[in-house]
């Protein structure tokens, strides 16, 4: 018989694992505050970009550093949540098997990719609020299953931006059993129901190019979620462009 806290260990496993087996990267179309419209037709449309939502916090992140140069212009993380990750048990808990402090896992030097949609269908424009609350929702859902921390280390909003999530000095949690020296990178929105925008997939297509240079990661090393787990994540309308990104890259 196991001591206390191997039960809860066991305990807390089970939840994660039935809630992603049941979940996948999805959540409920309308869950948090992304949804609010039933119309979503102008969604989709990669001409309906805001030009008069320009946070002026956008233009100074991630200007000449690394990760600018790694992934293009980036919002960095301090840009939407103030918090760092918890420290302790529960950084990789998407693998079942909590880290301590001690052994905190790196993401670096990645030798994978994997791709993700949230599974929440984007409505109306792509303002940098909205961005910021999607993350925020998304970090909190993640928290609630006892991470500590959103499970994606980069995430692309509508309009090509690329946030900063999880700090790559953390392993990820985005693919169940998956997940060491994995970098998991989220595109907003439902790629079951609709189409990304074309912002979306050149800022994809541009960082998982600077990222496969940098770390020598090869163009097959990069995956939909799908291909390693069961769900239909990112979604039929994104996966093509995955597939058609990676077998551009050698
Ligand atoms: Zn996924």
């Amino acid at each position: 018989m196991g001591n206390m806290k191997d039960q809860e260990n066991r305990r807390r496993f089970l939840l994660t694992t039935a809630g992603l087996l049941a979940a996948g990267c999805q959540y409920n179309s309308g869950r948090g505050p992304i949804s609010t419209s039933a119309s979503s037709a102008q969604a989709d449309d990669p001409q309906n970009l805001d030009s008069d939502d320009f946070n002026p916090r956008e233009e100074i992140v991630g200007k000449g550093s690394k990760a600018e140069f790694l992934y293009g212009p980036l919002v960095l993380r301090q840009t939407w949540t103030k918090t760092t990750p918890r420290s302790g048990d529960g950084l990789n808990w998407f693998d079942g098997s909590p880290s301590s402090k001690s052994r905190i896992k790196s993401a670096v030097p990645p030798n994978r990719i994997t791709v993700h949609h949230d599974a929440m269908h984007w409505a109306g424009g792509h303002s940098f609020a909205k961005s910021v609350d999607r993350l925020r929702t998304i970090r909190k859902g993640h928290l609630g299953r006892g991470w500590n921390d959103i499970g994606y280390h980069f995430a692309i909003d509508g309009r090509g931006r690329i946030w900063q999530c999880r700090p790559l000095q953390f392993q990820g949690a985005h693919v169940r059993g998956e997940n060491p020296r994995n970098l998991g990178v989220l595109v907003m929105g439902n790629f079951e129901e609709q189409k990304p925008t074309r912002n979306q997939v050149n800022a994809l297509d541009d960082a998982l190019q600077r990222f496969c240079a940098y770390y020598k990661v090869p163009g097959r090393r990069i995956y939909g979620h799908r291909e390693l787990g069961q769900t239909a994540c990112p979604g039929k309308n994104l996966f093509p462009e995955v597939q058609r990104i990676r077998n551009r890259i050698s």
